[in-house]
């Protein structure tokens, strides 16, 4: 056995790049995909652990205690560390094709998906990728979903979804406290006002020696390359691609820096605009809400600090007061067995009393979703009297028959009417034919929503965030349209859509349109998802009195007859 010990210590990064390339070349073979998904997962684990895996592995420490880390897993990661290199990968890389071999370098390509643009475009380099990437011509010959995975994939500059960015800001956080001794930290910036996709994760901290904190957080995850630093600032590449920023504060200026760290550029220009630049107000200010008192405003919530009219409403003590988790009373998005969902009925609907909700909207897809096992209109039928059954049966909570129901390439609704009739509401979504531009795709929304039987418009743009752009569409006609025909929207918690954006939710609740949060849960687990749904909604500005399922059932049976 080889045992030529590497000079330096590996990062978690470096380990995770081997495991990432290792399952990239197992998906060319004919390997089992789960395997391919595990080392994948791993690697995505192991960008974001705060401990160091080589130090771990030296010091014979058990490695399975991660989650996602099995045995075999295990063992590779002390190949890695102990030998400087993974004997699997090498082998699949001297075996595979050149134009394959090379794609580890770039361990987010989907290896199949270059294959295809290979041999469609006749070309089998990653130099002639990037050139026809940036000419136009992978969008032109195979659509702009597969742009942007080239684009992502070959990119070095990274952006991270929030809530995975949340799970980073919990292990630096920990490590800031723990093995650097600070005294206070406060996670500022986008991820506090808690916008949806992050590319820098910022803090300020409390302590008496910044340079040795710097020295400490340069051996967080093994390795963590320092990009910049000043007396008081510091800035970090951490493996998991995103930027990494610290800044110390003394604690009577605490609330000071918070403020400046944490509001969007606009929120800090238009309070400078009030008394001039805020590190040169006299006095201190040990809190946020002490500083923003000195400015004639009262406190201002974090997610509302984007410079959208919240320091006009903070003069006259007119902020709202924001939706919070507690104050929602049911689900009004969920899927069942009986479509795509991995949980029945009567299990999410338990789920659902578990979680102190009045009542559960079962919407599972409707006839034409075949991929989704969309429900036949003779088995909605069915469900219908199920549900009226079980619901003489249950205590404590209400399923409410509903339907997640297709809005069709013309703009009509995926069930006959007589059928829509019997249910007590609809969440109408698109789901096909993404390509139509904006004035077909805004015609085809309205004339759905010209159907008495369409209730609230499901994840209404269709992004998804990082990976497509949502639809085009005009927005202010569909909102004037929806108010006018009083439907509703919905703010759809997955983390990747939480579509509505902000911005949207914000004028459709301008235009006095109540909005749901709804998690599009799958399964009871995803029932949880409804903590993402209300940070969008906060960020959007809204109280109890804007969300439609912060409404009890008897009020919702009023709003939603036309
Ligand atoms: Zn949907
Ligand atoms: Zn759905």
């Amino acid at each position: 056995m080889e045992t030529a010990q590497p000079p330096v210590m590996l990062s978690n990064a470096q380990i995770a790049d081997r495991l990432a390339g290792l399952a990239q070349l197992l998906s060319t073979q004919k390997e089992n995909p789960y395997k391919v998904k595990a080392y994948h997962r791993a690697a995505a684990r192991i960008r974001s652990l705060s401990e160091s895996l080589d130090e771990m592995v030296r010091e014979e420490a058990d490695l399975t205690r991660f989650p996602g880390i099995g045995d075999a897993i295990a063992a590779a990661i002390r190949e890695i560390v102990l030998t400087g290199q993974l004997r699997k990968l090498e082998t699949l890389r001297s075996q595979a094709a050149p134009e394959v071999a090379t794609l580890a370098d770039f361990p987010r390509l989907d290896t199949r998906r270059v294959a295809r643009i290979y041999k469609k475009l006749q070309i089998g380099s990653i130099e002639e990728l990037r050139t026809r990437l940036e000419s136009g011509a992978i969008e032109s010959a195979l659509g702009g979903r597969m742009a942007q995975h080239v684009r992502q994939g070959l990119s070095e500059a990274h952006a991270m979804l929030l809530y995975r960015a949340d799970d980073v800001r919990d292990a630096v956080q920990e490590f800031l406290v723990e093995k650097c001794g600070v005294k206070e930290v406060q996670v500022t910036g986008d991820a506090r006002r808690r916008v949806e996709v992050i590319d820098t994760l910022s803090f300020a901290i409390q302590t008496d020696d910044f340079g040795a904190v710097v020295a400490r957080m340069q051996r967080y995850g093994g390795v963590l390359p320092v990009l910049s630093a000043t007396a008081d600032t510091a800035l970090f590449s951490l493996s998991s691609g995103i930027t990494l920023r610290l800044i110390a504060a003394p604690p009577k200026q605490w609330g000071l820096c918070l403020v400046q760290e944490t509001g969007s550029a606009r929120h800090v220009q238009e309070l400078e605009a009030l008394k001039g630049p805020l590190s040169s107000l006299s006095g201190s200010f040990p809190t946020e809400t002490s500083l923003y008192r000195k400015l004639g405003l009262s406190y201002i919530e974090p997610e509302l600090r984007e410079g959208h009219g919240e320091i006009a409403l903070a003069q006259r003590n007119e902020l709202p007061t924001l939706v919070t988790a507690a104050d929602i009373r049911g689900e009004l998005h969920a899927h069942s067995t009986s479509s795509d969902g991995v949980h029945s009925i009567e299990q999410m609907a338990a789920a659902a009393r578990e979680r102190g909700y009045e009542y559960i909207g079962i919407t599972d897809h409707s006839q034409s979703l075949k991929i989704a096992r969309g429900v036949p209109a003779e088995e909605l039928w069915q469900q219908i009297r199920h549900i009226d059954r079980l619901n003489g049966t249950l205590h404590g909570v209400r399923i409410l028959k509903a339907s997640e129901v297709d809005i069709l390439a013309d703009g009509a609704l995926d069930y006959p009417d007589e059928l829509l009739r019997e249910l007590d509401y609809t969440v109408c979504s698109i789901h096909s034919r993404f390509g139509l531009n904006r004035e077909q795709q805004t015609e085809r929304l309205m004339r759905a929503m010209d159907n008495r039987y369409f209730t609230i418009l499901g994840h209404a743009t269709g992004r998804l965030l990082l990976k497509r752009p949502g639809y085009d569409l005009d927005m202010e006609r569909v909102i004037s349209h929806a108010q006018q025909n009083g439907c509703f929207f919905e703010m759809n918690s997955s983390p990747d859509r939480l579509d509505l954006s902000a911005d949207n939710a914000r004028k459709a609740s301008e235009a006095g349109i109540l909005i749901a949060v709804n998690t599009d849960a799958h399964s009871t687990g995803e029932l949880g998802l409804i903590r993402r749904g209300i940070d969008q909604a906060r960020r959007a500005g809204l109280a109890t009195t804007g969300v439609l399922n912060c409404q009890p059932w008897h009020t919702l049976h009023d709003l939603f007859k036309r």
